[in-house]
């Protein structure tokens, strides 16, 4: 009875989880499709907590009540603009779960051993092993990549990839290591220990060398990519420990993880090989050799872009990593009102590595209830710019950088980048000269057509309310 009760909670919860993800995939549903995910995990945890067979509820409670503390409140203090950081924490805690996990079954194994026996001697045994040495070993890469991740985007590591001479033959030799462990490991069930915690400290050391290749703009891919093996290594788990609902979660974590870097690389145009394994992007550009920047930036007042709104037909607003510093978009949302009530059509265009999280900019429009059906992504609206009036880049900058599409050198040459540069007027939105992430100069803000408008995105914003309010 028992059994069948788990079982379908378990059922329910996976049937949540995958109407989360389908809620999580537009706007309008997002809200529910989390709403969705939080339900799922509340049976899980208590289809998992009212097992016979878990003991100990006096100590897990409390650890359970602890962590979700801890979780609460790191989520609701963390900036959005540092959310990449915390997650890439979040990932390497999957990670070390997965390994602490692995290492617990292993440990158990003679308590299973007197269940497997007869045919089974021969067939479960050594594919628990294989699960245990599979979940460690993408766990402890899991783990130690995540850490790297999190220091590097907290710039406590260098953003430059560390390319070592021989780095694939590297990768590739502690890759075999690992495997070429499976046989003394297999061959000494109960003693084989030593040579999983060998295993896991190649592998480790894998995972540290895998991400300190990776240069600064394609960490976007190393995060989504991070979270798609803690997918795979919670399913590695679940397959470890007998439990069908960590199999499925872990495998819808690990596949759409791995489908958001791969949109990911596509958006930039990158292969993810390349990414994996090319030590690309670095955060000084200083792999490869950008074409100087010369010519004058112009500067624009709020009154005079005031004034160029008010003359246009066609708005379109690129928001990117400033707004969100500044938080700057219920500013804006006025701004849009405004312009909207005077007849001007006002759009915004998203492109898909804008901030510093996938849909970083989604969910800041959202917050400011801006409606759905004027925020576009960059394939939407690319070829708009020519007709549009103005375009207002707020707080964004790589991603609107000519020098994607034009310099070879660059870079982020052959990255997909909004070409706002084709409209009448750009009117550029940030504080001075600063560089974007990718740390480098950005020819489109000394075109003929750009204005600068100098200042805190959220100052800028209100400045041009103020400037609209006072023209009829
Ligand atoms: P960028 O980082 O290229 O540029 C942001 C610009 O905002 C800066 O040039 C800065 O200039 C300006 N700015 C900063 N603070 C403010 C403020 N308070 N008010 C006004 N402006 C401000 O951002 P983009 O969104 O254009 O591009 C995103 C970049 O981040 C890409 O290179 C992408 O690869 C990378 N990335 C994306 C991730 C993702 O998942 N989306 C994750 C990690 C990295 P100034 O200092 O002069 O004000």
């Amino acid at each position: 009875m028992e059994k069948v009760a788990t079982l379908l909670a378990h059922l329910i919860a996976s049937v949540l989880f995958i109407l989360s993800l389908r809620g999580l995939s537009s706007q309008e549903t997002s809200r529910r499709g989390n709403m969705l995910g939080a339900a799922g995990m509340l049976i899980a945890i208590l289809a998992t907590l009212t097992q016979s067979e878990v003991q100990g509820l006096g100590n897990t409670i409390p650890a359970l009540l602890v962590g979700a503390t801890i979780g609460g409140f790191l989520a609701a203090r963390v900036a959005m603009t540092s959310m990449p950081e915390l997650v890439a924490l979040l990932h390497s805690f999957v990670g070390a779960a997965a390994v602490l996990v692995g290492f617990a079954s292993y440990l158990s194994i003679e308590a299973h051993a007197p269940k497997t026996e007869g045919f089974h001697v021969t067939l479960v045994s050594p594919i628990l092993l294989g699960e245990i040495f599979v979940d460690v070993l993408i766990g402890m890469i899991t783990f130690t990549g995540s850490v790297v991740a999190f220091l590097k985007l907290k710039g406590l590591v260098g953003g430059a990839p560390l390319l070592l001479p021989g780095r694939h033959f590297l990768n590739l030799a502690l890759l075999l290591g690992c495997f070429a462990l499976a046989v003394p490991y297999g061959g000494h069930p109960i003693g084989g220990v030593l040579w999983l915690g060998l295993m896991a400290v190649l592998a480790g050391v894998l995972g540290v060398h895998l991400v300190m290749a990776i240069g600064g703009a394609d960490m976007p891919v190393v995060v989504s990519l991070l979270n798609s093996y803690s997918g795979w290594t919670a399913s590695a788990a679940g397959f470890m420990l007998g439990n069908d609902l960590l199999i499925v979660t872990g495998a819808l974590v690990g596949s759409s993880g791995a489908i958001l870097s791969i949109i990911m690389c596509r958006a930039m145009n990158r292969s993810i090989w390349n990414v994996l394994f090319g030590g690309f992007g670095t955060a000084s550009g200083s792999m490869s050799k950008a074409a100087p920047v010369v010519g004058e930036m112009l500067e624009a007042s709020a009154a005079e872009v005031g004034q160029m709104l008010v003359q246009s037909r066609e708005v379109v607003i690129v928001p990117g990593y400033g707004m969100a510093v500044a938080r700057a978009q219920h500013a804006v949302r006025g701004l849009v009102e405004d312009l909207r009530r005077r007849g001007i059509g006002v759009r915004f265009a998203i492109h898909p590595v804008a901030g510093r999280l996938p849909g970083h900019m989604n969910v800041l429009l959202a917050e400011a209830d801006i409606p759905y059906d004027i925020v576009l992504e960059m394939d939407e609206i690319n070829h708009d710019f020519p007709t549009t009036d103005v375009v207002l880049v707020i707080g964004a900058n790589d991603i609107v950088n000519p020098a994607a599409l034009e310099d070879p050198g660059s870079p982020i040459a052959g990255m997909p980048v909004l070409e706002v540069w084709k409209s009448k007027m750009v009117v550029v939105m940030k504080r001075g000269k600063g560089a974007g992430y990718a740390g480098i100069d950005n020819p489109l803000f000394v075109r003929p057509n750009t204005r600068m408008l100098y200042g805190d995105a959220r100052v800028s914003a209100e400045a041009l309310a103020a400037a609209l309010a006072g023209r009829a």
